[in-house]
């Protein structure tokens, strides 16, 4: 399945998404006050499969917004987990968990996150405050959907805990990510984590064999395959998971390849109304303009 959350003549919704005819089957919407995602999410452990309304619409028509807007706790974010990435980055002076510039590969997954409040439609303009960031860099990745929630849960058994795949553009702040140590301020700006377009569940695609591309402005910069992550998505999920429980629609951004714009010498930092694409493979595309 590929659920979308969208707004349509008003209303927000989500929707059953049948690609090939550009359709959306409006999906009944559920009672409760939580994320409707996250309910479609639980209902389908238990066993039912989303219902749906008579309603259909045209994708064209509709504005495609965050999957998921309130996850249990922050977007969960791996760095520098593909090799060419981890050297580029080490490289560029911007990393402040390198002890020196041959710190390349990490020993152990490095996990930062994003808060939800940077979450946001996989067109929706990403809103940059100049006046803080003068160095702005995308960072193409698969993003991860928990489903089963767990603490503890070990490698062999992580795969069960996924409940689909989605894009991510891991927008970042690099002055600031480097001036504050910590990742968090230069990757949490309100509307800096484009995902979507929609989540696809995990019996759909082969995680360890995703092809994925980023443009800026129509130029390929990122081209990679997630069989190249340093740590794979089990060893992401038992490391986390060992520290604290994850929950349903929980998002994990596995981290990004070579190609970042501080992987260019001089570096080729975004500006306003750059568009940045950024394309998995049997997911789909998002497509942000940087305003
Ligand atoms: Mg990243």
């Amino acid at each position: 399945m590929k659920i979308a959350r969208f707004e349509y003549q008003g209303a927000i919704a989500l929707g059953l998404v049948d690609v090939g005819s550009g359709t959306l089957g409006v999906i009944e919407a559920a009672s409760g006050s939580g994320d409707p995602m996250i309910a479609v999410i639980e209902r389908h452990l238990a066993g039912q499969v989303p219902r749906l309304t008579e309603r259909r619409v045209s994708l064209a028509a509709v504005t495609l917004l965050a999957p998921i807007t309130r996850p249990s706790k922050n977007v969960l974010c791996i760095g520098k987990n593909y090799a060419a990435h981890a050297a580029e980055f080490t490289q560029s002076g911007y990393d402040s968990s390198a002890k020196n510039a041959t710190d390349v590969i990490p020993d152990a997954p490095i996990v930062f996150t994003k808060a939800p409040g940077s979450l946001t439609g996989a067109r929706a303009p990403v809103q940059v405050p100049w006046e803080i960031t003068q160095q702005l860099d995308y960072e193409a990745e698969l993003g991860v959907i928990i489903g089963r929630p767990g603490r503890g849960i070990a490698r062999a058994d992580a795969l069960q805990h996924v409940w689909a795949y989605t894009c991510i553009n891991d927008v970042t702040a690099r002055d600031l990510q480097a001036k504050h140590k910590q990742w968090l301020l230069g990757k949490s700006i309100d509307t800096f984590c484009p995902i979507g377009p929609w989540l696809v569940t995990a019996d759909e695609l082969d995680p360890k064999n995703l092809e994925l591309k980023c443009w800026v402005n129509g130029e390929l910069r990122q081209h990679a395959n997630t069989r190249d992550l340093i740590f794979d998505i089990p060893t992401i999920i038992a490391t986390i998971s060992a520290s604290m429980r994850l929950e349903a629609g929980d998002i994990i951004a596995t981290g990004t390849p070579a190609g970042v714009g501080i992987g260019f010498k001089p570096p080729k930092f975004l500006k306003s109304g750059d568009t940045v694409r950024v394309a998995i493979a049997g997911i789909g595309e998002l497509e942000n303009q940087m305003v």
